[in-house]
């Protein structure tokens, strides 16, 4: 039973889908980000509904990431809001790697809130692409809908005049642990003839719902196929894999100590004090004594 469980596993490992309809005229991408998910929410020791929103901002970015052109290229989505949750960041490459956090977890369970709306509280959501350029490109929308899959879609048609519908989906179980974690992204290209809008606008509302779905055996692909762009001859173009994974080092760090500047350093050294820092993404912590300050001063 194991075996089969493995082997299951295997098949349905994560990744994201991305390619287009035949007739050129809508993209789609999808993506299952279950084990990705449950890792995020397994490093932070996220509970509901903290889960849900780092679940589903982890979803949007690997979407939004899949279409950048550069290695190093990044997408970042940030929610800066007044609710218990304080606000939340992640961030992600064309690669599928992808790593978030919220500010304050738990805060929002303590206080007994578990909608997602009410935890978010108002805000703003501000997606930054950095694409290597002197400056990145920048694009704030209020936090209007509070289900992030809505504020993302008024995203694309206020920022970039894209008509997009998107579904983003954490299933949860009645402990608490994560069963299904996926998304869907449909966006129409210019020129897409009515009758197709309609036909792909029939197509979602009918759709039931991705994660039971996904619960239900369906594959991203045939969910895609059989369902969202039903009748539309949707042709893959990529598959990406997709990963929690966080890229941080102590030597990275140390680079970031450098801004304590040279009496701070000194003073940690006189006191015998030693330097600790925890990765927001990742949780692991890295300690700096005595060798490694001295290290860095002498690079200052
Ligand atoms: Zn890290």
């Amino acid at each position: 039973m194991i075996w089969i469980f493995r082997k299951e596993k295997i098949v349905l490992k994560d990744r994201i889908i991305t390619g287009i309809s035949k007739d050129k005229s809508i993209r789609f991408f999808a993506v299952d980000a279950t084990e990705t998910v449950k890792k995020g929410i397994e490093i932070h020791q996220l509970f509901q509904p903290d889960s849900i929103i780092l679940g589903r901002l982890l979803i949007a970015a690997i979407m939004m990431g899949i279409d950048l052109k550069s290695d190093k290229d990044r997408i970042t989505l940030k929610i800066e809001s007044d609710g218990p949750i304080g606000g939340a960041l992640v961030t992600s490459d064309k690669n599928g790697n992808v790593k978030g956090y919220v500010n304050k977890p738990g805060a929002a369970a303590s206080k007994g809130i578990i909608g997602i709306k009410d935890a978010i509280g108002n805000g703003v959501l501000t997606i930054i692409k950095d694409l290597g350029l002197k400056h990145p490109y920048i694009g704030t929308v209020k936090l209007i809908y509070g289900t992030i899959a809505r504020d993302l879609t008024y995203y694309f048609v206020k920022s970039e005049q894209i008509p997009t519908s998107i579904s983003l989906g954490v299933l949860i179980d009645e402990h608490g642990n994560i069963r299904q974690a996926g998304g869907f992204m449909v966006q129409l290209l210019p020129e897409t003839k009515e009758e197709i809008i309609s036909k792909v606008e029939k197509n979602i509302r009918s759709f039931p719902n991705l994660t039971d779905m996904m619960d239900m055996g369906y594959s991203i692909e045939k969910v895609i196929n059989d369902f969202i762009l039903k009748d539309l001859s949707p042709e893959i173009k990529r598959t990406v894999p997709v990963r929690y994974y966080c890229d941080c080092s102590k030597e990275k760090f140390a680079r970031g100590l450098k801004l304590l500047g040279k009496e701070e350093l000194e003073e940690a050294l006189e006191k015998g004090e030693k330097l600790e820092i925890v990765c927001h993404f990742c949780r692991k912590k890295y300690i700096y004594g005595e060798n490694d300050i001295l290290e860095i001063l002498n690079e200052l």
